[in-house]
């Protein structure tokens, strides 16, 4: 079935009035993961997806050891009730294994990370007891088994340690490392061609001429795409001119797994894309009841005509800077994710904080506010930052997060709780 099939089946979608949810749910439908696997060295995993599962080859730890600095001893030497004394025969020592047994009364001073010497089930921690001598005294209340950590405690041998999808993480590549991975089976970075549309757009690097700006767009797509680690194609300023649109996009659409462009999709100049696309692929056109960023494109796009085997997605972006990132953080980067094989994720939290200040807000759309959250007198609070153009790319600078005003909302009073979309994680 086509994809403008699939999109009319659904009777309560109408494209000139899409919710955020409808698109993103719509969009996610319809994308299956790229899939092509290869191996690399495990420091150059970071970030990609796993393609396999990675099962532990031994237990991890894989050796029971203490988990802190004090005495290894026989729990059954303890008196039920009162001190015990024990002689201290010696010392182990992390990565040493103690020679020689620990008999009846003895004890052994045992290192965090020490294997326990034969005969000692149980580490009374150097804090609690007191020495006398060689002899050690340990007071009442010591559980047996107590302060050792059990082999394959973290990892049990023959067990997956982590599944296909994950995205690989600080914490993954150590957990890796620790079962001597040296290699990974990762997906193949997903490849991402995009360019700019517009007669007023110039380069940077050339003088401006009157009426002309700046392209940013692909500044802020580049750097949102390569912080996704997808492999990137900049294939620079497009003219808004029919044929060369159209060579651009069947370059685009040769050499990448997704397109992306900003600017061209609104009323007017979509008129003339529209014809375009229809020649090229299957694109469809919305308006999408968010602000900013309500114009948008999606589809798959041929580099020789509709339905080629060379076809790749479309992500037609409106040309504003603020609705390009926008539309990006809430429809592009989860279905950048999907094709690249990750985990479907939560998406990210939205997380309550107080309004300090009043914001206009009409119900019937989603509106994503660019806000400063801060903390004060233990409470998280937020407010706009500062003009919020959809133009006004200094407001993504300025703010760390998206004030996330729902589709349904009216207007916010002071003290009033929004959600947020932090845009920084922690790892
Ligand atoms: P459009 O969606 O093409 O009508 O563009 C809407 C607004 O965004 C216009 O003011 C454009 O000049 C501006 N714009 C479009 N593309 C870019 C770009 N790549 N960089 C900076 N501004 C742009
Ligand atoms: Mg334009």
């Amino acid at each position: 079935m086509s994809l403008t099939a699939r999109f009319s089946c659904l009777s309560d979608y109408d494209p000139d009035a899409l919710s955020v949810e409808q698109a993103r749910a719509f969009i996610r439908s319809q994308l299956t993961p790229v899939g092509t696997r290869e191996r690399v060295a495990l420091r150059s995993a970071l970030g990609r997806v796993l393609a396999s599962d990675v099962i532990a080859p031994f237990n991890v730890p894989a050796h029971d050891n203490s988990a802190m600095d004090g005495y290894a001893l026989r729990h059954a030497d303890l008196a039920g009730s009162g001190e015990t004394r024990l002689r201290v025969i010696g010392t182990a020592l992390a990565g040493k294994v103690f020679a020689g047994a620990v008999g009846a009364g003895e004890c052994v001073r045992i290192m965090t990370g020490a294997l326990p010497p034969a005969g000692c089930d149980t580490v009374v921690i150097q804090e609690v007891v007191e020495l006398d001598g060689d002899r050690l005294i340990v007071p009442a209340g010591q559980r047996a088994g107590q302060n050792i950590r059990r082999a394959g405690e973290d990892l049990a041998a023959g067990k997956p340690a982590l599944a296909a999808g994950r995205v690989i993480r600080p914490a993954e590549l150590g957990l890796m490392a620790s079962l001597g991975c040296a290699e990974v089976s990762v997906y193949r970075r997903l490849r991402v061609a995009f360019f700019s549309t517009g007669d007023e757009l110039c380069s940077i690097g050339t003088p401006l001429a009157d009426g002309e700006v700046y392209d940013s767009n692909r500044y802020t797509i580049f750097g949102m795409l390569t912080r996704l680690g997808c492999e990137v194609l900049d294939l620079g300023v497009v003219r808004d001119d029919p044929a060369t649109l159209e060579a651009a996009f069947r370059d685009a659409a040769a050499a990448a797994d997704v397109v992306i462009t900003s600017g061209g999709v609104s009323v007017g100049e979509a008129d003339f894309v529209k014809p375009l696309m229809a020649q090229l692929g299957e694109v469809l056109f919305w308006k999408i009841a968010m602000k900013p960023g309500r114009p948008m494109a999606f589809g798959r796009l041929g580099s020789r005509g509709g339905g080629d085997e060379h076809a790749a997605w479309l992500f037609g972006l409106p040309g504003n800077p603020v609705a390009v990132m926008a539309a990006f953080y809430q429809f592009v980067r989860d279905a950048l994710q999907l094709l690249m094989g990750a985990d479907p994720l939560p998406g990210v939290p939205l997380l309550p904080a107080v309004s300090s200040v009043a914001m206009k807000k009409a119900p019937g759309r989603t509106e994503f506010q660019r806000g400063i959250l801060s903390h004060a007198a233990g409470l998280w609070s937020v407010r706009p930052a500062g003009a919020q153009g959809s133009g006004v790319l200094r407001s993504m600078s300025d703010a760390n997060c998206f004030i996330v005003l729902e589709h349904e909302r009216g207007p916010v009073a002071v003290g009033d709780t929004v959600q947020v979309q932090l845009f920084d994680g922690l790892v």
